[in-house]
This record gives structure tokens, C-alpha cells and sequence, in this order.
């Protein structure tokens, strides 16, 4: 069984990761025109954390997240944070809506869920010289894309997995290749490789600073949102999230929006380095489309393709989960092709 899978960003990556340890005798490749450190994780923190999910049902949501969360669990459970960028974190999320944030179920997989009191809200809104209107407290992860992408990508190698580099113009190309199965994780590449303009980018510009003195992820979760998200080397500041907004450029008043708006939350921030701005197109979509289809080449041949793209502000949060999704419709797809000969 050949298998191909475009796109190395996280989601391809966790994927063919995913695909090759499952089904260790096939031949799985990723094609990709950018490989880390150039790929769209690699600039964001990777808390977990779902954010910019459109319509996505619920159910999906949280059980490629709780997955996600698990796995990460693990890695960090087994030691190997230092080379996977997995770090546990407290994290105070802050709104100035004022709808009841607590029966989301994403609050559930978090560990030590809890509404902050009035009391301390209205300290908060003191001192950030801001209009909160509920406030919580957990525990969760950091996956840092920059540490985990290249450990992902030495374990698939090992496992005999393969990688070129090459952009894909058209799904069939591969198909006349001799792949029999093709697993789609372009993200935002989706909108040229199979035409799907549902995907748009949401645009998000962040700084990255020496700060080693903040250790505690501070998130505002309004329009015009600030967020303070340690990693192990240093401390992003964010953010924006600028819909159908395509520009890769740095952009003055964003810089000067995130860090008046993160200082203020964090005045000892003042002291920080800077180290660089960074802009990254998240992959939006109405929703996650994860799902099988069957394509017909011009030339008549029929393959077999499973789409894993548009997780928005959730790629990292929702990786390992999807990636299990993958291998259980290629199980499916061997029992239906299993029935079809008997
Ligand atoms: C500022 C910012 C902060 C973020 N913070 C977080 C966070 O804290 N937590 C979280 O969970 N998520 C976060 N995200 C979102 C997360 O980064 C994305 O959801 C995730 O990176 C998407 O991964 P992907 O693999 O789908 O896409 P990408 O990383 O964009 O990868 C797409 C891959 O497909 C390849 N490709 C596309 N088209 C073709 C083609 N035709 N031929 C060959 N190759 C092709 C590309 O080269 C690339 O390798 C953040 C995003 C940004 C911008």
C-alpha cells in the first residue's frame, strides 16, 4: 500500500507519524513545499487550547482534543519535554463577555478548572485597567510546533517513513504516480491543491520575547484579544486574528497593539528582549473538514482520498486526535475493500 500525505505542518506531520506506526508495512511519503521551521505551527505557541473553530460540531472538537490532550500527557509524563516542546502551564483566561463560559466541555479536560471570584476579578480589572466579566483558572499544555515538529518528523524517518519536497499542483498527479491513498493535510494550501475557497486565512501577528521570568499564560478571550503564552526558551505575545486577511507582513500598528496590550497586563514585561515578530495565516474553515472521498483521475482512476485541513487557531490542539481519526477510516477503508471481494 503506497500512501501519500501532502503537507508537513503539524497536521500532516502527527499524521504520518500516526499512519506509519499503525501500519508499519506501508510506504507513506509527504510532499510538502515547506517543512519546519516554515510551517504555520512553528511560529505559534501550541497551548492547548480550542480557538477559531467556526462551526466544528462540539463532539468533534472534544474528542480530537481530549485525544490531543492525552498524548501530550504522555510525552510529558515520559520525560520527553525537553524535546518535544511539551510543557504544563497555569493558564487565567479572561472575557468581557458575559456569557457562562463553564458548561463548555473543553473545561472538563483541563486539569483544576475554576471560576475566579469576584473578589480577584475585580482586582484583575484594576489592575489591567480592564472591564473583564468572568475570569478562570486551569492547568494545560504547551506543545511548542518549533521543538515538537522536528522530533515528529526523526520518528517517522526512523519507522522508514519518506519526504520530498515538491509542491502538488493536483491530487491527481500522485494518483498516476501509484499512490492508492492520499491524505490531504495542505491547510490553507487546500484552497489552490483541491479548489475549496471555504478556507481563508485568518491572520495572526505575534512577538516572541526573552522574558524567563513570566511563567504564567495570560489569555483575553475578547475581539480584540492580548495573550502572554510562555514556551521553553522564550514568551510569545499576542495576537491577532484577521479574517480573509492574506498579508505575511509585519504589520506597525499590530506590533504596537500587542505589546501596549500585553505590558499592561504584565507591566514587567517592559523589561523584555525582543526577539522577533512573526505573522502566520491560520487555516480557517466553516469547519475541520476531516472525511474520506473517492476521486477519478482524467485518465479514469479511482483513488482513494482522506482530507485532514482547515483547523484554524487548533492545529496543535487538535493534531493527535485527527491523526487517530485517519488511521480508524483507513481501517474502515480495508474492511470495505475487504467485503467488496468477497
Ligand atoms: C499566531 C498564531 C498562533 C497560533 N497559536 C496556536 C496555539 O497556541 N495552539 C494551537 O493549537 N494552534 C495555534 N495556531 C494555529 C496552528 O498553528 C494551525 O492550526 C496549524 O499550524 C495548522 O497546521 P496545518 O498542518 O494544517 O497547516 P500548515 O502548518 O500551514 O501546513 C500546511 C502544509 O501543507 C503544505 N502544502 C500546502 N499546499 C501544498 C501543495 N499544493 N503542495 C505541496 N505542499 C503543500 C505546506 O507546504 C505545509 O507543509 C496558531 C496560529 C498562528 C498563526
Amino acid at each position: 500500500m503506497r500512501v501519500a500525505i501532502v503537507g508537513a505542518g503539524v497536521i500532516g506531520v502527527t499524521s504520518a507519524l500516526a499512519v506509519k506506526n499503525a501500519f508499519p508495512s506501508y510506504d507513506v511519503k509527504i510532499f510538502a513545499d515547506a517543512f519546519s521551521p516554515d510551517t504555520t505551527g512553528d511560529g505559534s505557541a501550541g497551548l492547548w487550547s480550542p480557538y477559531l473553530l467556526g462551526d466544528t460540531p462540539i463532539d468533534n472538537i472534544t474528542r480530537w482534543a481530549s485525544c490531543t490532550h492525552q498524548w501530550f500527557e504522555q510525552l510529558w509524563k515520559a520525560g520527553l519535554s525537553s524535546k518535544t516542546g511539551v510543557s504544563l502551564i497555569p493558564v487565567t483566561r479572561v472575557t468581557s463577555d458575559c456569557e457562562d463560559d463553564i458548561n463548555k466541555q473543553w473545561t472538563k479536560l483541563v486539569y483544576g478548572f475554576q471560576k475566579i471570584t469576584d473578589e480577584k476579578l475585580q482586582r484583575l480589572n484594576e489592575e489591567h485597567k480592564s472591564n473583564y466579566k468572568q475570569a478562570w483558572h486551569f492547568i494545560t499544555y504547551t506543545a511548542e510546533p518549533f521543538l515538537l515538529l522536528p522530533w515528529l518528523m526523526e520518528r517517522f524517518i526512523a519507522l522508514g517513513g519518506k519526504v520530498e519536497k515538491r509542491n502538488i499542483k493536483t491530487l491527481h498527479e500522485l494518483a498516476e504516480e501509484g499512490y492508492d491513498l492520499i491524505i490531504n493535510c495542505s491547510g490553507l494550501g487546500a484552497r489552490e491543491l483541491v479548489a475549496d475557497k471555504t478556507v481563508t486565512s485568518i491572520r495572526g501577528q505575534v512577538y516572541r520575547v526573552k522574558a524567563p521570568w513570566a511563567m504564567h499564560c495570560f489569555l483575553v478571550d475578547d475581539d480584540s484579544c492580548n495573550y502572554i503564552i510562555p514556551n521553553v526558551n522564550n514568551v510569545v505575545l499576542g495576537g491577532t486574528h484577521q479574517e480573509d486577511d492574506f498579508d505575511c507582513s509585519v504589520r506597525e500598528e499590530d506590533s504596537k497593539s500587542i505589546y501596549d496590550g500585553c505590558c499592561r497586563m504584565m507591566p514587567s514585561l517592559k523589561a523584555c528582549k525582543i526577539i522577533r515578530a512573526w505573522v502566520g495565516l491560520r487555516p480557517g474553515r466553516p469547519r475541520v473538514r476531516l472525511e474520506c472521498e473517492t476521486l477519478s483521475s482524467p485518465t479514469g482512476k479511482e483513488i482513494k482520498v482522506i482530507h485532514n485541513y482547515g483547523h484554524g487557531g487548533s492545529g496543535v490542539t487538535l493534531c493527535w486526535g485527527c491523526a487517530t481519526d485517519v488511521v480508524e477510516m483507513i481501517r474502515n477503508l480495508k474492511v470495505q475493500e475487504l467485503n467488496s471481494k468477497l
